[in-house]
């Protein structure tokens, strides 16, 4: 089959394209053949070689849709040719957290405690012709919803749509959106105002401002040009704001924690810019703040994620797409100065 490794750390031109063994499942696993797969930051800060544990060559990908291509022994419930989603988590669907809907906290691997097993990190993953996942992991893409929307739900829309949970969103909050112009960003910015809540775009693109607010946007606030947390301020009368949703993680955690109201909530999913932050805890306290880690979502999150999108509830903004084989050429455009949404592969 064709496929892209990772052959060395680095850049995007370490991503080659070629031929490899197309793999076989083995008990408990099925062979999707990839349609899309989201180019996710994950996927960068692996071949820029932040991941721990990664083995070169390696296939990313982590954001999949596609169809069932073939069943490995004792699996059942699934048919070939079905149109499925690929579960964010590796689990054992055994332990108490698995047992209770929480697969993302699956504790049967202890490398998690730090990093998160996801298909693409912990596994080979879609940018690839096929791809082998366990047959818990493929969930059924709903008839009227397309392979693009599938493929954004199983990474960045489970995410956005669990960390909106964690949060606790409701109707009223004003809520502080860091890297609004992202995947994760546009899909926040949706959800917070169908909770009835305001949003508040941050972004280093203006050139924006206007689509953002066609996905629920409030107000904009323009990170390269001044004080982001002062910023904040002024557009809640001083008072700050009661949620920031902060996937981008060290690059921005002193204005995100500046801009928390009284009562705020910190929530992050993600260690892009750095994981290492300093927290003064006298203002923490004596402000009653919080900090919420949330990490991708369930499979649960995932079946209602797509549901929305089928009901035409949340839409993704599709900023480019590639064959399979520009895939550096599509990991480059995650750099786009001005890119709104989605950088999506067309496997198939
Ligand atoms: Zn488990």
């Amino acid at each position: 089959m064709k496929a892209v490794q990772i052959v060395a750390f680095g850049g995007p031109e370490h991503l080659q394209y070629g031929d490899v063994p197309t793999p076989e499942p083995g008990p408990g696993e099925v062979r999707i053949r990839v349609t899309r797969c989201g180019v996710n930051p994950v996927d960068r800060s692996q071949v820029l070689g932040r991941w721990p544990w990664l083995n070169l060559p390696h296939i990313p990908g982590s954001e999949i849709a596609g169809t069932v291509d073939a069943l490995g022994p004792g699996v059942a419930g699934l048919h070939v040719g079905e149109r499925v989603a690929v579960a964010l988590r590796l689990f054992c669907n055994r332990c108490h957290y698995c047992l209770r809907g929480q697969e993302q906290l699956c504790m049967a691997d202890p490398r998690t405690l730090t990093a998160p097993a996801i298909p693409g990190a912990f596994t080979e993953g879609g940018y690839a012709e096929y791809t082998i996942i366990p047959a818990l992991n493929a969930i059924p893409i709903p008839a009227n919803l397309d392979d693009d929307h599938a493929c954004v739900a199983a990474l960045d829309g489970l995410t956005a749509w669990h960390m909106v949970d964690q949060a606790r969103i409701a109707a009223g909050d004003h809520v502080l959106v860091v890297g609004a112009s992202g995947g994760l960003g546009t899909l926040f910015l949706q959800l917070v105002a169908k909770r009835g809540a305001v949003a508040h775009a941050v972004t280093g693109s203006m050139a924006n401002a206007d689509a953002l607010g066609e996905y629920g946007a409030a107000t904009i606030i323009d990170r390269t040009s001044g004080d982001v947390a002062a910023a904040a301020r002024d557009l809640t009368g001083g008072r700050g704001m009661d949620v920031v949703l902060d996937p981008t993680g060290a690059a921005s955690w002193v204005s995100s924690m500046g801009a928390l109201a009284r009562g705020g909530r910190y929530a992050t999913c993600g260690i892009l810019t750095g994981a290492e932050v300093t927290l003064n805890l006298a203002p923490f306290y004596a402000q009653e703040h919080e900090i919420i880690g949330s990490t991708g979502g369930s499979r649960r999150d995932l079946v209602e994620c797509m549901a929305a999108m089928a009901r035409h509830e949340l839409r993704v903004p599709i900023h480019a797409r590639f064959p399979l084989s520009q895939a550096a050429d599509a990991m480059r455009a995650l750099s786009d100065p001005g890119r709104l949404g989605k950088v999506l592969l067309d496997v198939a």
